[in-house]
């Protein structure tokens, strides 16, 4: 950090000082980390954002300043002005970069006073975090809070130095809008003005973006908060931030070719190492889930999932043999040479029943190739032998296959190598892969409501035809890091008729598009140029580059799971006024009434 400007509290960054500045008369500023007394000399490790330096107060040489430091505690803040000394051999601490030297204090000035805090600030180890919400300033003072967060404004800032070098413009686009259609529900927020009348907060920036390409910025990014209202189970948040960027005149290669420019760079500054620099791996949508069971394939760890079709075609067994009939599939994966229990054997059929398939099928390969499993008196030994191959098996492995419609097979299969791969410990130490997948269906039928949705967004350029919406694929692509989905976009819809076909196809009639899109299909009319973009989720990517569970912990104020926040209170209850001044009147009974 550059040396903070001289005043009358400081001079210096307490982390920064080393045994290079040994003589110089310093000053600085911060919070008292830890004190000891040793019945004479008293020591204060000072805490400022850079980091830790010791301070030594003499009760002969600063009487006055080692009489301030008998009444400090932890989490004081004062200002120190003292000659930087080195340490007797004995106190070198090799574990601080200023651990080689002290400040002998000559004067200190106490700022202010602090309660005790409710947990220790000067360690990092597991607290409730609803006390470290609600107390979130003494939180984020924690070493791990300030290194997660700093690490973040890194992200954001190689993010951005990427985008200013190649021409992006940084421009904004509005919060109070109206629906725009990511497939959540929106956060609304009542018009004063127009009594009756909503505006929604953006799900993203996508319809807005699309319009600048159509207006001529060519290439556009914004850092930008997202407001989706969803049921917060996993990792989510009501708000949240993305890198939302758009350029026009442009192919799938141009837009994943300048995202990978930016990530090679944000891994690179934020010393992420990942496995391999771009161009990353594309596998389409098919490939992914046929391999993985999963669009977002963590391809970090084997275990690829195998279709068992020909190798049980005309099989006797009912189970199969039904599913088979009924255009379903049979899949399997070796999950390689283990002693599982079968009470665990039950925890991983439970496991797969939770993603919808009926049952799981094991089997350990003997020495002799034949099966131990409750399944191998329904099959033959022909049957077992081609399965035992297409797998892979070896004496000792244990096979696992599912049979059920394509998509819950997959899905099934899938979550069960997760699964696999947490229980076995399967993922390599250090190992980070990025991939693609590219070529997405445009449209997933949705069996309760009787209709298509867009797998996307409805802006999506479709490729193919309108007749089976089932078979149009879409021009999307999705970046993955070690199985989680970081980003995601597409090349856009740039002519008003295809617009309209989606649509259509979604079961949205002329006047509803109209009425709802009609500013994307007047704009479209008159001269879209080819464009498209993407978004990456900011939260997200911060999280696993700081090796963080939550995306909580990269987020200076996050809610809670319940969507509230307990550090200010919110949501909260608002006045009759303020209601009746919106026309508003609440009939819910208030949480917890
Ligand atoms: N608007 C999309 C999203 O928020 C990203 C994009 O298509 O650019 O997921």
């Amino acid at each position: 950090m550059r040396p903070p400007r001289s005043n009358s509290y400081r001079d210096a960054w307490c982390g920064e000082l080393t045994a290079a500045r040994e003589g110089e008369t310093v000053h600085v500023a911060g919070w008292v980390h830890r004190r000891r007394d040793h019945g004479g000399l008293i020591f204060v490790d000072l805490r400022d954002r850079s980091g830790l330096v010791q301070l030594v107060f003499h009760p002969e040489s600063a009487p006055g300043a080692h009489a301030a430091a008998e009444r400090l505690r932890p989490e004081h803040v004062l200002s120190a002005t003292g000659k930087v000394v080195r340490r007797e051999a004995g106190n070198v601490n090799p574990n601080l970069p200023t651990g080689e030297i002290e400040i002998d204090v000559a004067t200190a000035e106490p700022l202010a006073e602090s309660e005790t805090p409710p947990f220790p600030v000067d360690e990092d180890g597991p607290v409730d975090e609803m006390l470290r919400l609600r107390h979130r300033v003494l939180d984020l003072r924690r070493a791990g809070m300030r290194d997660a967060l700093i690490l973040r404004h890194t992200i954001v800032r190689a993010m951005r130095d990427y985008l200013n070098a190649h021409d992006f413009l940084d421009l904004e686009t509005p919060i109070l809008t109206r629906s725009t259609p990511e497939g959540a529900r929106d956060f609304l927020v009542p018009s004063r003005m127009n009594p009756g009348e909503f505006y929604a907060l953006p799900q993203s920036p996508q319809l807005f973006k699309q319009l600048l390409m159509m207006a001529g910025f060519e290439r556009y990014y914004q850092i930008a908060r997202c407001f989706r209202d969803e049921d917060l189970r996993a990792d989510r948040q009501p708000e949240f931030t993305q890198l939302d960027l758009e350029m026009a005149f442009v192919e799938e290669d141009d837009v994943i070719g300048a995202i990978e420019g930016l990530m090679a760079r944000v891994f690179e500054d934020a010393g992420f190492p990942v496995t391999a620099p771009p161009p990353w791996p594309r596998l389409s949508y098919d490939e992914a889930m046929l391999r993985f069971g999963s669009d977002r394939p963590d391809t970090r760890f084997g275990l690829e999932l195998c279709d068992l079709g020909a190798e049980l075609a005309g099989t006797e067994f009912k189970v199969f043999a039904s599913v088979l009939e009924a255009g379903g599939v049979i899949r399997g994966l070796n999950a390689g040479t283990r002693e599982v229990p079968r009470s665990e054997l039950d925890a991983l059929t439970e496991h797969v029943r939770r993603y919808g398939a009926g049952g799981l099928v094991w089997a350990f390969v003997q020495e002799d190739g034949t099966w131990r499993s409750p399944t191998a008196k329904f099959l033959s030994g022909e049957q077992v032998g081609a399965v035992t191959r297409k797998l892979a098996g070896t004496p000792g492995d244990l096979l696992l296959i599912v049979a059920d419609k394509p998509q819950v097979a997959a899905t099934a299969l899938g979550e069960l190598r997760l699964e696999l791969a947490r229980r076995f410990d399967l993922v390599p130490a250090g190992r980070h892969d990025v991939l693609w997948v590219v070529d997405f269906p445009m449209f997933e039928y949705d069996e309760a409501e009787q209709r298509w949705n867009a797998l996307h967004h409805p802006f999506t350029a479709p490729t193919g035809s309108f007749e089976d919406p089932g078979a149009l694929r879409s021009r999307a692509y999705d970046i993955v890091l070690d199985g989680t989905e970081i980003g995601g976009g597409s090349i856009r819809i740039n002519r008003p008729e295809v617009q309209r076909q989606v649509f259509q196809a979604l079961g949205m009639g002329e006047e509803e598009a109209q009425s709802r899109f009609g500013f994307l299909l007047d704009a479209l009319r008159y001269g879209a140029p080819p464009h498209g973009g993407l978004a990456l989720g900011i939260d997200r990517i911060a999280a696993i580059l700081a090796g963080r569970d939550s995306i909580r912990d990269v987020m200076a104020f996050p809610k809670t799971a319940s969507g509230s926040d307990p550090l200010t209170g919110a949501p909260a209850a608002v006045g009759g006024g303020q209601l009746a001044e919106l026309g508003l009147k609440v009939t819910a009974p208030p949480r917890g009434g």
